[in-house]
């Protein structure tokens, strides 16, 4: 699958979000080293910090489907990913993210997205 494959699966599943107060649909397709896609939609919540990324919705699900943390090749987000998501980018070892920003494609690696991040090597 390619990139542009994957983040045409992102553009299809965000009309699946949940985001009443914001009306920002915004969708992720992650891609497993085995070749599953997982996808993620943001969900909102009146209680507005309760609100979830879809990428973090892509990853949960992938965890809860047993992919771990260097199982994951791309993550295609239909959006710039926000830092906390960077974070969980970095955590889950994601080789590379491609997201749009500003009308462009924009491929980068975790560690490009958040410089000198904070890890299990910090917990040490
Ligand atoms: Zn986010």
């Amino acid at each position: 699958m390619t990139d542009d494959e994957l983040l045409a699966r992102a553009d299809a599943v965000a009309s699946r979000a949940y985001a009443p107060y914001s009306g920002f649909n915004v969708g992720c397709a992650v891609l497993t080293r085995d070749g599953t896609v997982v996808e993620g939609v943001n969900v909102e919540n009146a209680a507005y910090p309760l609100g979830v990324c879809a990428e973090r919705t892509a990853l949960s699900r992938a965890v809860a489907e047993g992919f771990r943390p260097g199982d994951f090749a791309v993550a295609a987000i239909t959006a710039a990913p926000c830092g906390g998501c960077r974070q969980w980018l970095h955590e889950m070892g994601v080789d590379r993210v491609v997201f749009r920003n500003g009308g462009r494609t924009v491929t980068m690696t975790p560690d490009e997205l958040l410089p000198e991040s904070f890890d299990s090597s910090d917990l040490t």
